[in-house]
């Protein structure tokens, strides 16, 4: 293990020398994010434009050891709180455990094993005496939902007081193509959003960008403010953010932020035309 002090920039998977497990500093989260990647092989159903993965490849993760990712959590966590972990490789304003986040190289709800990862998590809360004190976030793209044993490990992530941030870019078909290279329709989308906030509470994460130059149209907007009104009522928020970190796609030179003012204009649209509150972090 390095004792290099990680930053908000340093999102590599490998800092703690584990499989599953990484710490991550994170801005979102407000101190050190404890990261859980089932995607070990860097394969994800989808190719988000703008992910950072480096070396990302279509596909699913290889089988889970599950006694491995319970010992590598389990360990961490004790080095976090009663090691000197923090010390050695955080700054001091951001020395605080903030939550845990199935996370990772690619879609943490591919992985056949995702339910049971997250009974193996509440079993470590447990023991450590952390069940109810810490936050588990599942960040997905949500398009396994309607798997069963997905639907499970949703619940058992609700009855942990976990909530899911769910990804929602575009919701027309061209720019769901086009930003997250997944051909879905909106209903289909429609569909997993509901069902995902019926069994957890749900965020849904948006990144927002301008590619080419051009900043999504009124077209794209339009379908996503149908689509974020259709399931509002079932919705805790919107995360609406720009490129935090580069891209590590081919396209990440057509990739470009969207200025602070037009990114806060947007996210005052989508409240005031669905109800739904939003956050914009630029
Ligand atoms: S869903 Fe996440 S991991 Fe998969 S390609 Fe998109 S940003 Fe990358």
């Amino acid at each position: 293990m390095s004792n290099q002090v990680l930053s908000v920039t340093d999102h590599r998977r490998d800092r703690a020398g584990l499989v599953y497990v990484y710490p991550v500093v994170s801005r979102r989260a407000g101190g050190v994010s404890v990261g859980i990647n089932l995607n070990v092989n860097k394969a994800c159903n989808w190719a988000c434009v703008y992910c950072q993965v480096e070396g990302l490849s279509r596909g699913g993760p290889p089988p889970v050891d599950l006694d491995r990712l319970e010992q590598e959590l389990q360990g961490f966590l004790q080095q976090l709180l009663r090691g000197d972990y923090m010390q050695q490789h955080v700054a001091e304003d951001c020395r605080r455990l903030a939550d845990i986040a199935f996370s990772g190289d690619g879609e943490p709800t591919s992985a056949p094993e995702f339910s049971q990862a997250v009974a193996r998590v509440a079993a470590v809360l447990e023991r450590l005496g952390l069940r109810g004190n810490l936050p588990v976030r599942l960040i997905t793209n949500g398009s396994f939902v309607h798997r069963p044993e997905v639907r499970e490990g949703l619940a058992a992530l609700a009855a942990l007081g976990g909530e899911v941030w769910f990804k929602v870019d575009r919701a027309d078909p061209e720019g769901m193509l086009e930003v997250n290279k997944s051909r879905q329709t909106s209903g289909r989308v429609l569909e997993h959003l509901r069902g995902c906030a019926a069994l957890a509470p749900t965020w849904v994460q948006t990144c927002w960008f301008a590619r080419n130059g051009l900043e999504p149209d009124e077209a794209a907007r339009c379908a996503y403010l149908d689509l974020i009104g259709r399931a509002g009522d079932l919705l805790r928020g919107i995360h609406l953010y720009g490129l935090a970190r580069p891209s590590q796609q081919p396209e990440a030179g057509e990739l470009a932020r969207i200025p602070e003012e037009a990114m806060r204009a947007w996210g005052e649209r989508i409240e005031r035309e669905t109800g739904v509150r939003v956050s914009v972090s630029p």
